[in-house]
């Protein structure tokens, strides 16, 4: 309205130009026009059309080319109303025409810009915390060099100073982190965890130390390999007085593979191998993965796998929980943040990742504080800034299934 009001307004001055043009001359009587004061002009008046060419040297252009034209113009047009024409006349049609095109033009601008200011924006929903676990793997080859060496004992004294170290790290970052060994270690620390080695964590051996102490969770991992099952390591985990975790700690998931796991035998409790009285049923997946990690799914939330052959629905009778990995990173939580706020991720959808802290980075020079610098920190303002919540899997799913209902939620990439 504003712009129809500025373009007519311009339209009105412009036209007003041209009659504020028009009338300088009485041209009807070929007399002066009155002076606005009152007095009678002299012949010799600017605005006289007999004015001597010096005197129409003070008039604009315009008013000089059609005093000019009209001193020229032939007797016959005496009497008749004289008007700018020709060229000047031209002009004025043509400033006239563009203000009142240029002001149509800002109408429909402005119209269009007020129209995009008074849209609603997508609101954006309240960010949601992703829930994120930060967990270590130790395999089957770990610790180097053959079980009851002292080249292997030396490995896994080495081994077990940089896991607290980096416990230590996480606690004072008020993070969460999950210890996950397969058997080897595990086999280690019964051999090793003497009175001499417990000395330095308060007489515990170092995964009651890491669980008890620093905060750590302690989970099962297994590759199913050397003739140990998960079950056993579950067992091992046991007698070594950290045991009670329920999460499959990494697993293949492809029944195609031949490496698949066969994460359904856990519907029911499943015996051991090495220690064949050993029985666990093992109810929290992480890590669905592929050999190698090679073709990882890009998977988050929870959900219970329906079969096999049906691993990304969700079956509300299935008694096995699966936690989404999602990228494996940091950067992907902002992804999963994004989602919630755009409303694409319903806000009463958990929304899942971990990331895997890996031995080599932990035992590498200057890894740990790497690994200070460029995980925890991040992590820790992530959670600082309410966009993640640092937590286990075992506690994990208790949050899933007591805040979110166990409503399951697949987001996935591939
Ligand atoms: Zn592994």
């Amino acid at each position: 309205m504003a712009a129809i009001l500025i373009g007519a307004c311009l339209f009105y001055f412009c036209v007003d130009g041209i009659s504020s043009i028009r009338p300088l001359p009485d041209n009807r009587t070929g007399q002066k026009a009155a002076d606005p004061a009152g007095q009678t002009p002299s012949k010799s008046s600017p605005v006289s059309i007999d004015s001597p060419p010096q005197a129409l040297a003070k008039e604009g252009p315009v008013e000089n080319l059609s005093r000019l034209e009209q001193k020229q113009a032939p007797q016959s047009m005496a009497g008749r109303k004289i008007e700018p024409k020709g060229r000047s006349r031209k002009t004025i049609w043509i400033i006239a025409a563009v203000v009142l095109a240029a002001g149509v033009a800002a109408y429909f601008l402005l119209k269009k810009k007020e129209k995009k200011d008074q849209a609603p924006a997508t609101p954006l929903k309240p960010p949601r915390p992703v829930y994120m676990v930060l967990f270590t793997h130790i395999e089957d080859n770990t610790p180097a060099g053959v079980l009851g060496t002292p080249a292997c004992r030396t490995s896994y004294l080495s081994l077990r100073a940089r896991l607290i170290e980096l416990a230590v790290l996480v606690r004072n970052r008020g993070l969460r982190w999950s210890f996950e060994p397969d058997w080897k270690f595990l086999e280690a620390a019964l051999l090793y965890e003497d009175d001499a080695v417990r000395a330095s964590t308060g007489g515990v051996n170092v995964l009651r130390y890491l669980r008890d102490s620093l905060g750590a969770a302690i989970d099962p991992h297994s590759h199913e390999n050397g003739g140990y099952n998960y079950t056993d390591v579950a067992d091992l985990l046991e007698r070594l007085g950290a045991g009670g975790s329920t999460v499959i700690g990494g697993h293949i998931w492809d029944p195609s593979l031949p490496q698949f796991q066969g994460w359904d035998r856990f519907r029911v409790p499943v015996f051991g191998q090495k220690y064949p009285s050993a029985v666990w049923r093992g109810d929290i997946l992480m890590g669905s993965g592929t050999p190698n990690h090679v073709n990882d799914p890009v998977v988050s939330g929870v959900w219970r796998p329906k079969d096999r052959d049906h691993y990304w629905e969700d079956d509300p009778a299935g008694n096995i929980a699966c936690v989404g990995a999602w990228k494996g990173d940091i950067a992907g939580i902002s992804d999963l943040t994004a989602l919630y706020r755009s409303g694409e991720a319903d806000a009463a959808c958990m929304l899942t990742a971990s990331y895997h802290l890996k031995p080599a980075d932990i035992t590498s020079p200057g890894g740990l504080a790497a690994i200070e610098s460029g995980v925890l920190g991040p992590l820790a303002a992530l959670r600082d800034g309410g966009q993640a919540v640092l937590t286990d899997f075992t506690a994990l799913v208790n949050t899933w299934k007591t805040q979110f209902g166990g409503r399951a939620c697949i987001y996935r990439l591939r």
